[in-house]
């Protein structure tokens, strides 16, 4: 499940040795994309900080996963951002991310690094909603976009329009990420587990004192008075990359229901699809994934496959700033909605730009403080499956636990009265942990795909050890199961 960028690069060998330091300007929790360049930001402007990374490497998340398109092409984004909050607001939204790309550019020839960048148009496509297309290409163009309507594509399948987008980006995310993380101070294998106004609490009982806190876990953690989780939800996909396949000319997006993103690295094809709302149950993804690259690509063979989540906000825009009016030097940057190549650049260049005294001109847009009537219809929705997911752990009665699983199979059971959540990984052990997620104590379901169990609340995962895979959970699930009351 290992994605095709960690597979083509060695370890990373530049971690910071040692004991933590007690005390520094910035703490930046998470060492992804947002964490490893916002810390390039501020030591560039000469701002001391540390990365805290809770996995082996930088990189472990979501950024290791993505597709790593670097576009302002964000599915069909204009004309509802021209619709929700007016011309102007989706124009600066345009120059933002047409000047990430620029950032991107500038970092790869500033410290040299080798990671495969390339320019290519970005194009959405559609099997039958040309309307939609067009509605896209006009309010685009409003924004500055010199996009273009096309008949013609070399997708190995009808479209009836694309739209391209000129010259935008795509590199191997992982290489450019540990490019950057080699050049500032990151600390490997620190799970962050509390923040207390100032100081940052550790897994290992570490604790250090910092002037500002960047949470750049991807889902932010542990934050009253914060209600940012009454706004996010997870989002899963699922990625196969498909050796032997001729390279495509652009970036590909499909903005029908059923439609796939596509992007080449060498003769490397990675299809992307079959999203779903993380923790939910699903049909089988990566068999359906499958049936599709044969179907269009028959010369292909897997090379290997991988799943990966994002946060999706209330609006499509990330939320990047001040967590919240009483806590100012707690920064969140969230909500990439799965465009978070240019979003983390946005976001590290806007948390820095506060930092020192330099707003970014798009800051407003993405502001956690903004107000939207979408954000009320988030938030009910958000609290409705949170306590649809304490009402599975409350009302729902499970079979008795079967030893009759399968390697790669899981349930929800019941083991002399008390509710567990039961496995067998692939090499045949079973294991049993109490089905809780430790963040809000929702009920998880097991993600056959991933072989984790996953939080359908706010999009926890754990492996079937129990141990943390993604945010907002910093505990594992307890191997001890007790009554299906007891708060987590
Ligand atoms: C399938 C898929 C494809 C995508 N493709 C694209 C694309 O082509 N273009 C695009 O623009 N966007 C894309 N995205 C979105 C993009 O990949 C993400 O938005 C982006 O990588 C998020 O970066 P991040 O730094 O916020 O999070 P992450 O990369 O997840 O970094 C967070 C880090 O925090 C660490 N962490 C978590 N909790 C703790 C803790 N308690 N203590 C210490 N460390 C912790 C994690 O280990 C992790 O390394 C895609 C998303 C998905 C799901």
């Amino acid at each position: 499940m290992e994605s095709v960028w960690k597979k083509e690069v060695p370890p990373f060998a530049h971690g910071q040795e040692g004991a933590l330091p007690r005390r520094t300007e910035v703490a930046i929790v998470g060492g992804g994309l947002v964490g490893v360049l916002t810390a390039l930001y501020l030591k560039e402007n000469g701002i001391d900080s540390v990365v805290l990374e809770a996995g082996e490497a930088p990189g472990v998340g979501q950024s290791g996963r993505t597709t790593g398109k670097i576009t302002c092409q964000h599915g069909l984004k204009y004309a509802a951002l021209i619709r929700d909050k007016g011309e102007s607001a989706a124009r600066t939204w345009a120059s933002a991310c047409q000047g990430a790309i620029h950032a991107y550019e500038g970092i790869v020839g500033r410290l040299g690094l080798s990671c495969d960048l390339e320019m290519l148009p970005a194009l959405l496509y559609t099997q039958k909603n040309d309307g939609a297309l067009e509605r896209e290409a006009s309010a685009a163009r409003r924004c500055g976009i010199a996009a273009e309507l096309r008949r013609r594509t070399d997708l190995p399948f009808d479209v009836s329009l694309a739209l391209s987008y000129p010259r935008q980006a795509q590199l191997q995310p992982y290489k450019f990420l540990l490019g950057v993380a080699s050049r500032v101070r990151v600390f490997c294998g620190v799970r962050v587990t509390a923040i207390k106004g100032r100081h940052l609490l550790t897994e290992e009982g570490d604790e250090i004192e910092a002037q500002r806190v960047v949470l750049a876990c991807h889902y932010p953690i542990g934050l009253l008075p914060s209600t940012v989780f009454t706004r996010l939800w997870q989002s899963t996909s699922y990625v196969l990359a498909l050796g032997g396949v001729r390279p495509l000319a652009g970036m590909y997006y499909g903005i029908d229901r059923d439609g796939l993103s596509l992007r080449s690295h060498g003769s490397t094809l990675l299809l992307t699809g079959m999203s779903h709302r993380t923790g939910e149950e699903h049909p089988p993804a990566f068999e359906a994934l499958e049936g599709r690259a044969r179907e269009y690509f028959p010369e292909g063979h897997v090379v290997t496959r991988w799943a990966a989540q994002d946060c999706m906000s209330e609006d499509g825009l990330p939320l990047v700033g001040p967590a919240s009016p009483l806590t100012p030097h707690h920064y969140i940057a969230t909500g990439f909605s799965k465009w978070g190549m240019t979003g983390a650049m946005l976001a590290a260049q806007m948390i820095a730009g506060d930092i020192v005294g330099a707003p970014h001109f798009a800051a407003p847009l993405c502001s956690p403080a903004r107000f939207t009537l979408s954000r009320l219809r988030a938030t009910a929705r958000q609290v409705g499956e949170t306590a649809r997911g304490w009402g599975r752990r409350l009302f729902e009665v499970p079979a008795e636990l079967s030893h009759e699983l399968a390697p790669g199979e899981g349930e929800i059971a019941l083991s002399g009265g008390i509710k567990v959540a039961h496995s067998r990984d692939e090499q045949g052990e079973e294991h049993i942990l109490r089905p809780y997620c430790t963040h809000m104590g929702c009920q998880v379901n097991y993600n056959p795909d991933t072989l984790s169990w996953d939080c359908p609340c706010h999009g926890s995962r754990f492996s079937e050890e129990g141990k943390v895979l993604d945010a907002p959970a910093t505990k594992p699930l307890s191997k001890k199961p007790t009554a299906q009351g007891d708060t987590p």
